[in-house]
């Protein structure tokens, strides 16, 4: 009976001697197979063996160790393909390629660097905490580097540790969402960082994250990436944001400016934040006023283009569409604060849209 790990496609390892198959929950699994929450999987052979001279590792299930894959050579390509990862596994990548798509690292994992290798994982997901680490050459004391990376459609849940990481020639990220702290500072990042929908979100935006996002966000202002500098820019309010208490006033311009642009860079969130302020401004004028005819449309346009005009008015005066609307009586209390701050809104998202645009299109 052959190893069924991937129904019925046939096993990598189905040539090799003394094979011993395992029954467990129903099917039956080479060592190397043999999910990790099978009571057999202890017993597993030494893994490192196969590691050295294997290049498709697809389905293995790796108990805790450290595994050394051996590629001595710039063009080998290792394939790591649904793999599951136990909690405690160490990866020593050499040189060459690593491909890890649809993997799950079941608890702490770390990649140590020692050949300047590329490593693509996609659709991947990180239940524990993960670290990458260059090693120091010994011979003429240079970092190893990570050299091209390229993560996307990745779940990190815990802490992602890149203080000690080097990234040699390109870091792309795609699609990636950090749900706990990423620690940055001390981690060297290349000129091709490349980032599309990164999000932090959840712990990722902690009050103690603030330093490692300015550190990350000042090395990409340094390579000019305007994109992910932004991006790194809103984390690291946001968790500047967590510090603040409720009653400070930098948070609620904080917060506004977040909410308005995601901190000066979306200029078309900008926009819709300042039409939607118009249409709830022509709603409260419309309940104020009750009507809803296109006074109400002229009176709400009026409070953009001659802001607070209303503090001068006195009486029924023939400007901007009013004579209409106070025929009889002068603006009251809360027509004046409605109106002012109307007024102060839509500025403040005239500004903020302009700046986003500014800060988008500026050349260097
Ligand atoms: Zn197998």
């Amino acid at each position: 009976m052959p190893c069924d790990w991937s129904n019925g496609k046939e096993c990598q390892f189905a040539n090799l001697h003394h094979l011993k198959l395992i029954e467990y929950a129903g099917s039956t699994y080479c060592p190397y197979h043999l999910p990790l929450d099978a009571p057999q999987k202890a017993a597993s052979p030494d893994h490192q063996a196969i590691i050295g001279e294997r290049a498709d590792l697809c389905g293995v299930q790796f108990p805790s160790r450290t595994y050394t894959f051996q590629n001595r050579n710039a063009n080998s390509v290792t394939l790591m393909n649904d793999c599951h990862f136990a909690p405690g596994v160490v990866l020593q990548l050499f040189l060459g390629t690593y491909e890890i798509r649809r993997a799950r690292f079941h608890g702490e994992v770390k990649f140590e660097n020692r050949g300047r290798n590329k490593v693509l994982l996609t659709g991947s997901r990180f239940v524990g905490p993960l670290q990458i680490q260059a090693l120091v050459q010994p011979s003429i004391s240079r970092d190893w580097t990570a050299a091209n990376w390229e993560i996307d459609s990745v779940d990190f849940e815990e802490v992602v540790d890149l203080s000690s990481a080097t990234f040699g020639e390109s870091l792309r990220l795609s699609d990636t969402t950090f749900a706990a702290p990423v620690e940055f500072e001390g981690c060297k990042l290349p000129q091709q960082t490349v980032a599309h929908d990164v999000r932090f979100v959840d712990r990722a935006i902690d009050q103690d994250s603030e330093g490692s996002y300015r550190y990350a966000r000042l090395a990409l202002a340094e390579h000019r990436n305007r994109d992910l500098e932004g991006v790194l820019y809103a984390a690291e309010k946001r968790s500047q944001r967590r510090g603040m208490k409720w009653w400070w006033p930098s948070l609620w311009v904080s917060t506004v400016y977040d909410v308005a642009s995601r901190y000066g860079q979306d200029y078309v969130r900008a926009l819709v934040v300042f039409l939607g302020i118009q249409v709830a401004a022509y709603v409260g004028y419309g309940a104020y006023f009750q009507r809803w005819d296109s006074s109400v449309v002229v009176f709400t346009f009026a409070q953009l283009v001659k802001p607070f005009e209303l503090f001068s008015v006195r009486t029924a005066t023939a400007t901007s569409g009013m004579s209409d609307l106070f025929a009889f009586s002068a603006p009251g209390p809360a027509l004046l604060f409605g109106s002012a701050l109307h007024s102060i809104l839509s500025l403040s998202m005239v500004a903020i849209f302009l700046l986003a645009v500014r800060w988008r299109f500026r050349r260097e």
